[in-house]
């Protein structure tokens, strides 16, 4: 079996304010999970959780990945082995081309792996870029644009996608941080979880939206509301949500309280 990503009873706050209310939820390795939810649910809050942003903090329960304590690591730790934050570099970086970028990323790793690691030869690095832009159908002049300098949406989430095709995580997690996703940033996120996905890889989408489902085809489809996974089903409960929005939970919510 593939590794998994496990959040047990995930109580997390923010500025001493409790976010997060006991969340539980597994990623397996060939899984795709949407997380939808309304504004502030707490989707991002459980996103960074994950990821180590130092704001969150975590106040009860646990996040394992592949039976490591995941809480114990740093950010780049996590990264090493194998969760992909989609976000993770959201920044302008002047002077840095997007095939310089992800040749650093690569030679990071490798440095982890073996201190004496000269790098990825550049031919090999180069060889590598193309097959993953050819997989993702993306131009070869992208690899040349300085790292989201003059980004659209869109641009910015082929440069993470690209990323993502080139460190393989074993589990991405990609939030759809709600301002600026155009439809065209829709579309590239989408294809590119499409074309990359295959049983090495599980994948929590987390969207606001409902319209993300119509071009991700997740397996599972939780809902998040006031900081608590409300509900869980399969790509039906999508369908659901699109017919009858979030009220039909609020009620359900409000009867059981
Ligand atoms: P979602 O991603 O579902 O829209 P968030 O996790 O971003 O929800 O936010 C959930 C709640 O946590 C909101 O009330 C938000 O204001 C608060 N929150 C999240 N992150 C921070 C932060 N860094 N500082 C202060 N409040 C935060
Ligand atoms: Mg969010």
């Amino acid at each position: 079996m593939g590794a998994a990503l496990e959040i047990r009873n995930l109580h997390v706050s923010v500025n001493n304010q409790s976010i997060l209310k006991g969340v539980n939820l597994i990623v397996q390795q060939g899984e795709i999970h949407a997380l939808m939810g309304p504004n502030g649910s707490g989707k991002s809050t459980l996103s960074n959780t994950i990821m180590g942003h130092p704001a969150y903090e975590v106040t009860a329960g646990q996040v394992i990945f592949d039976g490591v304590d995941l809480l114990e690591l740093e950010t780049d730790e996590r990264s090493r082995l194998g969760v992909f934050m989609a976000f993770q570099y959201p920044v302008a970086i002047p002077g840095v081309t997007v095939a310089n970028f992800l040749r650093n990323a690569i030679n990071a790793r490798r440095k982890v792996a073996n201190v004496d690691d000269k790098g990825i030869p550049i031919p090999q690095f180069r060889k590598l870029m193309i097959e993953k832009m050819d997989m993702l159908h993306m131009d070869h002049t992208f690899a040349g644009r300085y790292l989201n300098d003059g980004f659209s949406g869109g641009e910015k989430k082929r440069a993470e996608i690209l990323q993502m095709a080139i460190l393989e995580p074993k589990i991405a997690v990609m939030d759809e941080t709600d301002s600026g996703l155009d439809i065209d940033a829709l579309r590239v996120v989408s294809d590119g979880v499409n074309r990359l996905y295959n049983a090495d890889l599980g994948v929590l989408v987390i969207t606001h939206y409902q319209r993300m489902l119509n071009y991700i085809r997740p397996q599972f489809v939780h809902i998040m509301m006031n900081g608590q996974i409300v509900e869980s089903g399969g790509p039906e409960l999508a369908l659901t949500l699109e017919e009858r929005g979030y009220d039909w939970l609020r009620e359900k919510q409000n009867g059981e309280n």
